[in-house]
Parts: C-alpha cells; structure tokens; sequence
C-alpha cells in the first residue's frame, strides 16, 4: 500500500498514528504510547546533527517499535506463549509488551547480560533463561525451542521491522516530510537499520519523500562481521566490546544490510573502544545519558562527517543509560 498523509491518525502522538501504513493482523493494539521520540538538534563542531531520543521509550531502548507491532500481531493472532531471544534490550521490550498483553514469555539471554537488563526482564514477569555461552548460543537455544512455540524474535520475524520502519516515518513526519541526506544507525543484526530503509524507500516510492537517504552503518571494531563478508575476510578475530548491544559476530540479515547500505549508496564504518569512550563522555558532559552502545554510534557520526559532506543529517540515541550505570561508572572513572 502507498504511504498516504491522509491515513494518518492526526491525534495519536505516538507511531500508531502510523497505523494504517502497518502490514499486521490489527483487532488488538498493545501499546504503552512508544514512538514520536523528539528529533532534536546537536552541534557536532561545525554541523548540526538531528540526533531522535529513541533512548526515551517505555523500556529504555528504540526497540519498543518493534515490540509493540509485533507483539500487537500475536496477540491479535490468540498467541498465548512466546519465546525470545537478546543481549538485552529487545527482551526487555518483548517482556514489557506480552506483560501488557498477558502473554507469557520465555525470554533467553547470554548469561553475562546486564544486571539491570537481567532484572528488568523477570520484573516484567518473563521467564529468564540464562544460556552459558556466547549470544549466538543463546540464538541456538531459543531457535530449538521455537520449533514448539511462537518465536517473537526481533532478528527472524519480519513484524519486528513492519514497527521499525516507523522511525523513517517519524523522522519524515518531523522534517516536514522531507528527507534527511545522511541516516547514522548502529549495524548489530540490524533491526533499526533495516526499518529505517524499508520505510525511508516506501515514502520515496509513494511520492512522500524525493531521495532515500544515505545510510551508514556503524560496527564496533571488536566486532565487524559486516566488513568481513563486504571485503571477503574469512580469518577473523573478535574480542569484546563495551557496545554489548552491537556485539552480533553473525548477523542473521547480513547481506540484506549490505545491500541497504549499498542501495542508499551508503557506508560502512567502524568504531574502536576508545571512540565509543570519548563519544559516551560527550554526550553525557552535555546531559544526554545513554547507554555505551548508543555511544558507538555517535562515535560513527563524528567519524562519518569526515567522509560525507551532506547537509541534513540524522541520527539517534539507541539506548537509555539508566539500565548500565555500572559500567558506565567503570569507564568514565567519576565516581
Ligand atoms: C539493539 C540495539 C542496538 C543495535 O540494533 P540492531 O538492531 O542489533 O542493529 C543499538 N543500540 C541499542 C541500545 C540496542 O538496544
């Protein structure tokens, strides 16, 4: 269906005013008022960036739009169990939408997750399954066991993005339904990145929009399988990062992201721990608490405006930084 400004529901402030350009079975909308995050401006030196507090969700992460429509769909579908799988953030926000929808939930994690993502989660009411092992053995885990359930997971089914795509909308919507030149997203299995070109490309071809904006997608340098399959490296090293939410060694849409990227003739960056440090101390010298993962991409802006001369750029604040004051403490040593 083509993007029409008519269907809009000009008196629902948050992204179900975008409900009639959402491909999902509809008789039941869980919702906790997610969406229209402010678009607000920050100087980076000489330019001026939008950055969107996607940090500023019910759960603290832009991964709600997923959340909301997918869990929406199940539960408009009588699904009364599910499963889940995540580093974190997307369980939290799964847990909080099937609490809101009484749907029960397993929700799997890598044992070394976040305490306060850890307890967020069973407050919520899911049931925790900490997997020993890495992320991807938690994917393992959560993948057999969805062979007996309804798997509400934010990197195999495609609902998740029908909600992400809805930060293109909002950020369309916001810029008086332009488009902005440059989008600077993180690339972990890209759920955000892979919304925001599904819905910047449909308000383009319905005639919204003139352009798809360049997407750049922003890895940790720890932990880049992106660069690897773009440039052909088969040995590979990966260590750990402080941006947990990004550590994704095989992203199970890789080559989709590759092909965004490269459709919207975009970049691929990557940033290294101490650019993610410095970048995290920037942003909250200035107010603007968000967690070490949304720093990375931050880090990937400033280094993206050495490479794009662009004038309108966007782009966001993942996460909240309530959720890993610990670590944060720990690498900015003030406390
Ligand atoms: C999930 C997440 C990301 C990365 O998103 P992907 O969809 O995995 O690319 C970045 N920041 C935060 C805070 C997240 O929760």
């Amino acid at each position: 269906m083509h993007f029409n400004l008519d269907l809009i529901h000009k008196n629902d402030f948050s992204l179900w005013r975008y409900e009639m350009m959402l491909s999902i079975s509809k008789s039941s909308i869980i919702t906790l008022g997610e969406g229209m995050t402010p678009l607000i401006p920050l100087a980076f030196h000489q330019k001026q960036v939008w950055v969107k507090q996607e940090q500023l969700f019910p759960t603290g992460s832009y991964k709600d739009r997923g959340a909301t429509v997918l869990i929406s769909d199940a539960a408009s579908n009588g699904v009364r169990h599910e499963i889940q799988d995540s580093s974190g953030n997307a369980g939290c926000s799964i847990a909080a939408y099937a609490a809101k929808a009484e749907i029960s939930c397993d929700i799997y994690v890598p044992v070394q997750t976040s305490e306060a993502k850890l307890a967020q989660i069973s407050h919520y009411g899911a049931n925790l399954i900490k997997v020993n092992g890495s992320r991807e053995a938690t994917a393992e885990a959560a993948l057999e066991a969805s062979k007996h359930h309804y798997y509400a997971s934010h990197v195999y089914n495609p609902l998740f993005l029908e909600g992400t795509k809805t930060f293109a909308y909002e950020i369309a919507e916001q810029l008086n339904w332009k488009a902005p030149d440059v989008v600077v997203v993180p690339a972990g299995n890209g759920t955000l990145l892979l919304g925001a070109y599904i819905g910047f490309k449909h308000l383009f071809e319905s005639g919204i929009t003139n352009k798809i904006p360049r997407l750049v997608g922003i890895q940790a340098a720890n932990c880049a399988p992106l660069i690897q399959l773009q440039q052909n490296i088969n040995t590979f090293m990966q260590t750990s990062t402080i941006a947990e939410g990004i550590a994704i060694a095989k992203p199970h849409r890789a080559q989709e992201m590759l092909d965004a990227i490269s459709n919207s003739n975009g970049l691929l960056l990557t940033v290294n721990e101490q650019e993610i440090i410095d970048a995290l101390k920037w942003c909250i010298n200035q107010g603007y608490y968000i967690e070490p993962t949304s720093a990375a991409t931050i880090a990937g802006v400033r280094k993206a405006l050495n490479y794009l001369e662009e004038d309108t750029w966007v782009t966001l604040f993942s996460g909240h930084g309530l959720k890993t004051s610990d670590t944060i403490t720990k690498l900015l040593k003030t406390v």
